[in-house]
């Protein structure tokens, strides 16, 4: 077994309007046919990502076709196609159909993408051949700079567009650049689980970060924490300091709170208290941070409490609350006494490693053929579905894309996803696995 656990790729952003051909460059690009994937209702209707390769360089591939225009308008549509490349992609790929022309919603499109602050390839599709070139050179007028005449239907000039694409590729992936510091924590939890006791342990070692506006100093948002011999960033730790002590509304806030330090984060500390039952409060708090994809660590504090009999009830209701997050790291510390505390930056390390772990996708997939012809997929009215393909399609956290030509149940789903966990691990990540349905 090989699990890469690299840094994450460079990603290759694919815009443009219905029709124009994303989905076939993207089975160019990709050498073969993979992307062409009809949504099918009740099945995700995310943009999709692939891990593409080209003169031995990997970057991810993104084709965000996958918004319903029907949902908000093409023009709508388009325009967060744009925004949401210019905010996550390294290079963009503006598709236009030169056959068809600049329509106005491509002119939309690109008066968004001319404020990129990154590389925008503009590619004129469907020229096939040679006569309709000029075509091709009517689309200066979207102000993108050379329009580049492609074929993804017949591979026209497409090997000249893929070196393109990788020479406008930045070094770095922007990813890195941004983050470069301390990894990101989110210390959460329900009121008096410990939280800022932890804290104020943890900040012994801690170095308040600054942040001035205009020559003024404000209040520090995060603070860098020395913990286990390297350097940590717990954000939003300027709102665990200012206690909130209004009582109408209190839980509402304190939630919000939550859920902006759980954004901000990579991985998030949830901290339980071991002399109180696991709540519904406490739940909550722990499906923030599964559906915000980040890493986690359960910790349960206040462990110096703990008589025997409190330890045998605790161990029974974590079996039974905590089942559902099997796959999270606990750690039973206590803020008062220092117990345990040290621990937390293993913890955190691996969580972190697993939340960026990428399955090469051979592997994968002669993992998931042998697990698919032991236990095939159920029947659905006569005819079992048949897995395809499957592919990581993104880390942090691992998302898998079944390709299959049918619905897979979501006890199937599961199935796959604690055969990928049972090979693979994942401690301390969530993973999600989803189906698109090709015929
Ligand atoms: P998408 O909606 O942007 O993903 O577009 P598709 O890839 O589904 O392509 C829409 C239609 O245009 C399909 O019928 C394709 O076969 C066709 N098409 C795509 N690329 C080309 C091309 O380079 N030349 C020609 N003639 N047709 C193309
Ligand atoms: P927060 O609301 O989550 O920030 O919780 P606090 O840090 O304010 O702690 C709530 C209460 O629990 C306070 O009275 C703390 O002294 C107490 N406390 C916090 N950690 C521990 C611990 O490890 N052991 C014990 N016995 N009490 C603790």
């Amino acid at each position: 077994m090989s699990v890469e656990q690299t840094g994450p790729l460079p990603v290759v952003a694919i815009v443009g309007r219905p029709n124009v051909g994303k989905s076939t460059l993207v089975n160019r690009i990709l050498g073969r046919r993979a992307a062409v994937v009809q949504d099918t209702p009740g099945v995700t209707r995310d943009r999709i990502a692939y891990e593409a390769l080209w003169n031995g360089k990997r970057f991810t591939l993104v084709d965000t076709g996958g918004w319903d225009p029907k949902a908000a308008g093409l023009g709508a549509s388009i325009t967060r196609q744009a925004e949401y490349a210019m905010n996550t992609a390294d290079v963009i790929v503006f598709v236009v159909d030169s056959s068809v022309g600049a329509t106005d919603t491509d002119l939309a499109a690109a008066r968004i993408l001319r404020r990129a602050d990154r590389p925008v390839v503009l590619v004129a599709n469907k020229v096939d051949d040679e006569r309709s070139e000029a075509n091709a050179a009517e689309l200066w007028s979207l102000g993108l700079g050379e329009p580049n005449p492609v074929s993804a239907l017949h591979g026209r000039n497409s090997g000249d567009l893929l070196d393109l694409i990788l020479d406008a590729m930045p070094e770095a992936p922007r990813e890195q650049e941004e983050e470069g510091g301390p990894r990101r924590v989110a210390l959460v939890g329900r009121p008096n689980v410990g939280k800022s006791s932890l804290l104020n342990r943890l900040a012994k070692d801690e170095r308040s970060v600054v942040d001035s506006v205009a020559g003024t100093t404000v209040d520090p948002v995060d603070s860098i924490v020395t913990l286990g011999g390297e350097e940590w960033r717990f954000v939003d730790t300027a709102g665990l300091r200012r206690k909130v002590s209004t009582a109408s509304g209190t839980e509402y806030y304190a939630s919000l709170r939550t859920e902006a330090a759980i954004q901000a984060a990579e991985v998030a500390i949830v901290l339980l208290a071991a002399d109180e039952v696991i709540s519904e409060q406490d739940q909550r708090v722990i499906t923030q941070v599964i559906e915000a994809g980040r890493a986690l660590v359960l910790a349960i504090n206040k462990w110096d409490t703990l008589d025997e009999d409190r330890h045998f009830q605790l161990e029974k209701e974590v079996e039974r609350d905590l089942s559902r997050v099997k796959w999270a790291s606990r750690v039973n510390i206590s803020a008062k006494t220092g117990r345990g505390v040290d621990k937390l930056a293993q913890h955190l390390r691996a969580a972190l490693a697993s939340w960026e772990t990428r399955v090469p996708t051979a592997e994968l997939n002669t993992y998931v053929r042998q697990l698919v012809q032991e236990t095939p997929p159920p029947a659905r009215g006569g005819r079992a579905p048949r897995i395809k393909y499957v592919t990581q399609a993104d880390v942090r956290p691992p998302r898998f894309v079944v390709f299959s030509t049918g619905f897979l149940e979501a006890g199937y789903r599961r199935f796959l996803e604690r055969k990928l966990r049972e090979r693979y691990g994942f401690d301390g990540s969530p993973i999600v696995v989803s189906v698109k349905v090709q015929s």
